[in-house]
């Protein structure tokens, strides 16, 4: 990457982490705000820019930003981390993401404070990832719990960005997400760990996404049953789906490739299927995740445009359209040969 492009991004990086920063103050201190920007505006637009660009998302992110800068500082230890371990971190942050998104509902969604904690929670297991391996083996590739989202949908970006973290490719993951065309969950298959979360977030994940919307916010978890209508939805789904999936995939009627990318669809699609009415008030449960209530300005018929809208989009991107072989950035010429395991 020449200097221009660096500096471009470097600005880029800069203020996206003062705007993450503006949002994270917000959660603690005026939370109504910091819960409409993070919960309502921020995550509702990342699955559609982790589709088209997710190389630009992974260059911006501010919480790579933060854990990366032991490495861009020099300061940290740089491991290189084992392919059992890197997949046995997979699997945890496939774990986390079904774990943590359903109590969305009861905590999150409702309570600022609480999504800042859990935030702040993150950025120090990502800064103590970052201080003792090399590149993005310590956080981004492995343990953040949006990554095993990042290999699902983005599986056909629109082309690669320059990779604006590793200035040398230390090959410090393998394959490396970023740098692999057409990246997808399925196409690690080295040891149990990783065909396991691959396996769990391409078949789990349309039907974890379609449970999740079938559960209304509540306040706090009081209960056993409140811990039950948390976690019964989105599993249930999940279980459906990924019977499915396995059964579609070892009746061998077609390329395991072309499931993933239905299963993709199928997710992201339903997502934006049931995200936009709830943004503009028209959700199954009223008051949950409004962005703006339009009830009283738009009729119903625009929603089920929108919806299809998105649908057909996601259909004629990922289905349709023909893999381009391309990857999320652009691997960076590769630094000299070191060993697994070295300080
Ligand atoms: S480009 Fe190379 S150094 Fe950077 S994350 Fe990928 S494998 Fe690691």
């Amino acid at each position: 990457m020449n200097t221009t492009h660096k500096k471009v991004w470097r600005t880029l990086q800069v203020a996206v982490w003062l705007v993450g920063f503006a949002i994270f103050s917000s959660l603690l201190f005026f939370p109504a705000v910091g819960i409409m920007l993070f919960w309502n505006i921020l995550i509702p637009v990342a699955p559609l820019l982790i589709v088209v660009a997710v190389g630009v998302w992974r260059n911006v992110c501010p919480l790579a930003t933060i854990n990366l800068l032991p490495r861009h500082l020099g300061i940290s230890k740089r491991k290189i981390m084992t392919p059992e371990l890197q997949a046995k971190l997979g699997l945890i942050s496939v774990l986390a993401l079904y774990i943590i998104v359903p109590l969305r509902h009861a905590i999150f969604n409702t309570n600022g404070q609480a999504t800042a904690i859990l935030i702040f929670s993150m950025i120090v297991l990502g800064l103590w990832m970052g201080s003792r391996y090399e590149w993005k083996s310590a956080w981004c590739s492995t343990l953040c719990p949006v990554h095993p989202v990042e290999r699902l949908y983005g599986n056909n970006v629109f082309g690669a960005v320059g990779n604006a973290h590793c200035d040398k490719c230390q090959n410090c993951v393998v394959p490396c997400p970023d740098s692999t065309p057409n990246m997808n969950p399925r196409l690690v298959k080295k040891n149990i760990f990783s065909q396991i979360s691959g396996l769990l977030i391409t078949g789990g994940l349309p039907g974890f996404v379609w449970g999740w919307f079938h559960v209304p916010d509540h306040d706090g978890i009081s209960s056993g049953y409140d811990l039950f209508r948390v976690y019964e939805m989105p599993p249930a789904g999940m279980v459906v789906t990924l019977t499915v999936y396995l059964v579609l995939l070892n009746a061998r009627l077609v390329r395991e490739m072309w499931l993933v990318r239905v299963f993709s669809t199928a997710a992201v699609s339903c997502y934006y299927w049931y995200r936009i009415p709830s943004l503009l008030g028209f959700g199954q449960f009223e008051t949950d995740g409004v962005l703006y209530n339009a009830k009283n300005v738009i009729p119903y018929w625009s929603i089920e445009v929108m919806i299809s809208a998105t649908t057909l989009f996601f259909i004629l991107w990922l289905l349709i359209r023909k893999p381009n072989k391309q990857s999320w950035v652009v691997r960076p010429a590769f630094a000299e040969k070191r060993e697994v395991g070295v300080n």
